[in-house]
This record gives C-alpha cells, structure tokens and sequence, in this order.
C-alpha cells in the first residue's frame, strides 16, 4: 500500500517546510514518485513524527489510548515484569496500539520509592501478584540489572528520592549502590534514567553516572533553578520534563483543561475520564513546584540540556495520549517555541534513546506520523487536531 500525502506542510522532527509530498510505502516513509494507490490532500493540515511520550507507565489499554492522540511511542519507566510481557507482546503483535520500550521494575531501596505507592493492594488492582525486588547491597544491585537483562529491558530506571518533596522520609540508594546500578547497566549497553524530584538528587543521579534524569527538579526557585541547570549540563545527560505529573503530585487543577477541549476531552476513554474526578476547585494558579519546574525547565533547554516530552502518564493520571497536548502546551507556557517543543517530543528523545528508526519523517524511517488540522508549530494546541494517525504505516481509524 502506498499512500500520497500531497502539499501537506511538513514539520519533520526538527524543522518545519511550508509544503510538500510525503510517500508512506508499507511500514516506511518512501520516496515520492512513481504511482500511489491512495492520496490525501494536506491542504492546510501539518504532518509531524508521531510523538514519543518519554515517560510513562503502560497497563491494560493504555497503549491504545495513547496511539489515539498521536502518541506513537511510550517509553515506559516503571512496570511489573508480567504486566510488561503482555504489553510488549501487544505492541509487537498489533498496529492499534502505540509501540512501547521499557525499563520494567526501577531500582529502589528497600521500601524505598515508590514501593509506597506500589502497594500489594494497588498491584492487585493491576492485575498481578507479583512482588517487587529492592536493592540493599552491591550484590543485590548486580541480581537486580541481571533480572532485568533476562527480561530483554530496553534501559535501567532508579530511583533516588527521600520523600520530601512530598512530605514523607523515604529510604533512597546510597551514591554508592546508585553507581553500581549504573556501571552495571553501561556494562550490559544499557542506558540508565533516574528518578529524581529535587535539584540535590538529580547531582548526585548525575555524580552515579546516569545519562538522563526522568523529571525536571521542582525544589528549586528561578535564580537557584539556573545555577542548577549550569551544573546538569556539565554532564552529558538528558532531562524528561513531566511538568504534567508535577502539577498532578501538587494538586494543581492545570490539565482539566484537557477534558474541555473539544477536541481531547470527548475522544478520552471513560478510564481516562474518570482520572479528572477530583476536587480541583480553590487553586488559582500554578503550584510553587510547577513554576519552579517550568522556570527549570526553560532554564536547562537554554543551557543546552537535551529536553524530552514526557507526561509519567499511568492508568490514575495523568492520562496516557492527552497529556502529551497538555505537556507540550506547558512547555510553551515555560518559553520554547512550538517548534522547540515539537523537536522535544519528536527527534530529541529519539536520539537520546537510539530510536534510530522513528522521531523524524524522512525516507526510509518507520511511518509512525501524526496529521493535524492547522499550524501546531505557530499554536503548539493544533497538534489536538488529530485527521489521522499512522502507526508503522497503518492507518488508524477514528471509529
Ligand atoms: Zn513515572
């Protein structure tokens, strides 16, 4: 099957062209020419990579739910090894799902984040009775990344995070297990991604050698948030924005705005839906804690910082696929461009994780795309425009 997307304008994963012919040959995005079987006029319509949610956690239909607002990739920075089977089998097997890479358990200290949240209760809700493997000593931290080797991860995730941004004291790895996790995971080829909420954990993640912290910091205010950012770009690593889960932790009301936006909120699956029943009612403005991460946020792009999209969307919320909107949406707010929030969602995270093959429209990569109504790289909430979604070259319908 070969389908023509004629005079479409073209942001291509770093930049933008005003028109031009996009081929989508089987699973890849092919050379225009020769005789297609299908057109599409892209009159007034933008085609873009589809996005890559840089950090999320995928259960039951929440891959489904993310391909239907363009997200055509999820990196997964959390799951349960059963539940984490299933979901890659899913994304391998079908073309209606968004495609999934994945860390499977994070490290963590005993009882230490977030085996606070991961309850037996809660994993029962998910539909498992597995348990969750803690690190205490460096021959636990070799089994622990051994584990993770035989299930076939795509990278490492741990965790350091005492608890207090959150008003709780939690145990965290030692600098010292932190390294060993990493060299562990570098030995192996793997990346290894840290959990961090506060300006002093993303150092000392960044001192156990990590090459890319899985939230921006939200402790730190503007003139500190700089300081820090000059610090993280010293180190060659990478930074996941999640300034949708910051305001999600905070209790700031800021996503509701998806669930009224005519072109998000009736698309929602009635899971995702059901997330936004809180009271979010007497809060006026953004959290302290967003603020500082979006003055976090801006400060590190400016430093150099590779930014990447990422929403820590889970089946409570933030909701999988919508957030991305509203994290891109943030982001703008925080003062990148559209087209620098765009490039963040596309190409950065796919280099930063060696996604060779997606991130960019170009001939010969995976025709993972994403066609909107309008201009998102001049109003960065057009990407909510969905026309259509191609998930490796299938399209998919809107039913
Ligand atoms: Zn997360």
């Amino acid at each position: 099957m070969r389908t023509l997307i004629r005079n479409v304008r073209v942001f291509d994963g770093e930049r933008t062209v005003p028109s031009a012919d996009v081929l989508i040959d089987g699973d890849r995005i092919g050379e225009p020419g020769g005789p297609a079987d299908a057109e599409i006029d892209g009159t007034g319509k933008t085609l873009l990579p589809g996005l890559i949610d840089a950090h999320a956690h995928a259960f039951d239909g929440d891959l489904a739910e993310a391909l239907k607002f363009g997200v055509t990739t999820e990196l997964d920075m959390n799951n349960l090894p059963p539940i984490l089977a299933a979901q890659r089998r899913k994304a391998a097997e079908r073309d209606d799902v968004a495609d999934i890479r994945s860390s499977s358990l994070i490290a963590t200290a005993p009882n230490g984040h977030p085996t606070q949240i991961m309850t037996p209760d809660l994993l029962k809700a998910l539909g498992t009775d597995a348990t969750i493997d803690t690190v205490a000593d460096a021959g636990q931290a070799k089994a622990f990344v051994e584990a993770r080797l035989a299930e076939g991860v795509d990278y490492l995730k741990i965790a350091i995070d005492d608890g207090a941004v959150s008003g709780m004291r939690l145990p965290a790895l030692s600098p010292e297990l932190a390294a060993v996790l990493v060299e562990a995971a570098h030995a192996a080829g793997l990346k290894a991604i840290a959990h961090t909420v506060t300006a002093r954990e993303a150092i000392i993640a960044l001192d156990a050698g990590v090459d890319g912290l899985a939230h921006l910091y939200s402790d730190a205010g503007p003139d500190d948030a700089e300081e820090t950012a000059a610090r993280i770009a010293s180190y060659d690593a990478f930074v996941v924005s999640t300034l949708t889960f910051i305001e999600a932790v905070t209790g700031d009301p800021g996503s509701v705005e998806l669930l009224r936006d005519e072109r998000v909120g009736p698309r929602m699956s009635e899971q995702a839906k059901a997330t936004f029943n809180r009271e979010f009612t007497d809060i006026p403005m953004h959290s302290e804690g967003v603020t500082n991460a979006s003055h976090a946020a801006l400060a590190l792009f400016r430093a150099g910082v590779p930014l990447l999209v990422g929403t820590d969307a889970t089946p409570f919320g933030p909701v999988h696929g919508a957030s991305m909107h509203h994290e891109l949406l943030l982001l703008t707010e925080a003062g990148l461009t559209a087209e620098e929030a765009l490039t963040a969602a596309t190409s950065v995270t796919a280099r930063c994780f060696g996604l060779a093959d997606r991130g960019r429209i170009a001939p010969g990569l995976r025709a993972d795309l994403l066609l909107v109504d309008g201009d998102p790289t001049r109003d960065i909430t057009a990407t909510r425009a969905i026309a259509d979604v191609w998930r490796r070259g299938v399209r998919q319908s809107r039913a």
